[in-house]
């Protein structure tokens, strides 16, 4: 029987889990691991300082007071230490995580964490504007897809997928792109104000709009009604620069 283990980081209770979890039972045993609340921009963060307890939340539901990471961590090394998954997908996060975007997303954590700990795993958001309403419904059909795939094919090591789905339906959808990380335009996201103690305080913005428009990115699969499919690599070494730094004078 295969095993699946799912994770997110808008908490045990969002609407994206619940159809990640429909959209997959078929496939296999579903084990649900994620914290107890809203975790999102948690970026690659564990829970080291204190402890972290397990509420149990419904068969096979497990809601953890930490962040996406623990909540892997947890699973794999934890509660299913003698039953492994043979793959953990982490969403449907409620917006997109493209480009530069992963680095704070909790959601692609929970997929690096499982992919440093050797097990297969997918990351998938669903990509809405401000304002608009969120229709799960062709990403959880999708995610089913890429979950059968990978437990068919498997992945390379270190490499995990980060899986972006459109707002719209499977009819309106215009095909799937494998994408590389494109590149976000950040504006000043900053926003200075005075609080009603008459201090000063800051608040950091949402994500600017614009990306750096280039045909091949994540960013423009999407925009133009694709699924866009990244694979990203755990090595974050860039091998170019290497042979660059070797030439430095540094003893
Ligand atoms: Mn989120």
């Amino acid at each position: 029987m295969v095993r699946i283990l799912l994770s997110n980081d808008d908490g045990i209770a969002s609407e994206g889990l619940r159809v990640l979890y429909e959209s997959v039972s078929g496939l296999g045993e579903v084990s649900v691991v994620a914290p107890d609340r809203e975790q999102s921009a948690a970026g690659h963060s564990l829970s080291l300082y204190r402890p972290l307890r397990i509420d149990p939340a419904g068969e096979g539901w497990f809601a953890v007071d930490g962040t996406p990471t623990d909540c892997v961590n947890l699973a794999l090394n934890g509660l299913m230490k003698d039953r492994r998954p043979d793959i953990l997908i982490s969403g449907i996060n409620k917006g997109g995580n493209l480009g530069d975007d992963i680095t704070y997303s909790g959601t692609v954590a929970a997929a690096m964490e499982a992919t440093l700990l050797g097990v297969p795993s997918v990351a998938i958001s669903l990509v809405h504007e401000n304002g608009e309403t969120p229709n799960f419904g062709f990403a959880g059909s999708f995610a089913r897809r890429i979950a059968g795939e990978v437990l068919d094919r498997g992945l390379r090591e270190g490499v995990l997928l980060n899986v972006n789905v459109p707002n719209i339906s499977e009819e309106d959808c215009q095909g799937v792109r494998i994408t590389h990380q494109g590149k976000r335009v950040y504006g000043n996201a900053v926003v200075g104000k005075i609080d009603p103690r008459g201090r000063e305080y800051f608040w950091i913005g949402g994500n600017s709009l614009s990306w750096v428009k280039e045909v091949g990115t994540d960013f423009d699969a999407v925009a133009n009604g694709c699924v866009s499919i990244t694979p990203i690599r755990l090595d974050l070494t860039d091998y170019e620069a290497m042979k660059d730094i070797e030439k430095w004078n540094l003893g």
